[in-house]
C-alpha cells in the first residue's frame, strides 16, 4: 500500500498551495482545471467548480479509487482522468490538469511540441504528445489520454488543455510551468521567422546523456 511522511491534512494544504501558485503564474483561471494527490486512504482531489487560485479546506475531496466520494462534496468532473493515471502509474502520486494560455493554443491547433530546438526541453520532456480529442470528463478522453502516459509525464489534450503527472505536487507544478514555458519560446520562435532544429545526432546525444543521469 502507498504510504509517505505528509499527513493527509498537509496535502490539502499542499494543494491550496499549489492551485495558488498556478493562478499567480498565470497557468490557470477562473474555475477551470483540477490538480489531486495521492494519501495512504485514496485520492484528495479539488471539488468540482472550485477556482484553483482560491481553494478552501471545503473545496478538495477524498475520493476512492473508482471516483466515489469519501468525504464531503462532489470531485472535479475530470476525476476518472485522475483515477486512471493513478492506477497505470505507480510511481505518479500527484496530478494537475489546466488550461495555460501556450499550451492550450497548440492543443487547439492540435499541433505537439515535438520539434527539437532546445536542449534542454529534449532533456526534460523529449517531447510532449497530443491526445485525440474527445468531450470533457467522458470515457472516451479519459482513453485518449491515458494510453500516452506509459511513456509520458505530459500530455496535451486535442482543444482543451494539458494533464502533468509527477512524484509529487511540488514537480507536478514544475513541470506544468516549464511546459508552458517551452510552448512559449516554441510560439515565440515560429514570430522571429522559425527555430533551427538541433540535428538527428544532437537529440541523441541529449538523450544519451540524460540515460546516463538517470542510471
Ligand atoms: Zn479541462
Amino acid at each position: 500500500m502507498f504510504k509517505d511522511k505528509l499527513t493527509e491534512a498537509a496535502k490539502r494544504i499542499k494543494i491550496i498551495e499549489t492551485g495558488r501558485r498556478l493562478y499567480e503564474r498565470n497557468l490557470t483561471v477562473g474555475t477551470s482545471g483540477n490538480l489531486s494527490i495521492r494519501t495512504n486512504e485514496g485520492i484528495l482531489i479539488t471539488a468540482s467548480g472550485t477556482a484553483l487560485g482560491g481553494l478552501t479546506l471545503e473545496g478538495i475531496v477524498l475520493m476512492d479509487f473508482d471516483g466515489n466520494e469519501l468525504s464531503a462534496g462532489k470531485a472535479s468532473s475530470e476525476k476518472m482522468l485522475h483515477v486512471e493515471i493513478y492506477k497505470q502509474r505507480p510511481d505518479i502520486n500527484a496530478i494537475i490538469h489546466v488550461h495555460p494560455v501556450y499550451l492550450t493554443s497548440f492543443a487547439a491547433c492540435r499541433l505537439p511540441l515535438n520539434e527539437p530546438i532546445m536542449s534542454e526541453n529534449i532533456l526534460y520532456f523529449e517531447e510532449i504528445p497530443l491526445a485525440d480529442y474527445a468531450m470533457p470528463s467522458s470515457g472516451v478522453l479519459v482513453d485518449n489520454t491515458v494510453k500516452f502516459i506509459d511513456n509520458h509525464d505530459v500530455v496535451l489534450m486535442a482543444n482543451h488543455g494539458v494533464v502533468v503527472c509527477a512524484k509529487d505536487i511540488e514537480t507536478a507544478f514544475l513541470k506544468t510551468e516549464t511546459a508552458e514555458y517551452y510552448a512559449q519560446v516554441t510560439i515565440n520562435t515560429k514570430l522571429l521567422g522559425g527555430a533551427k532544429n538541433l540535428s538527428e545526432q544532437d537529440v541523441q546525444d541529449l538523450i544519451n546523456l540524460k540515460k546516463m543521469a538517470n542510471n
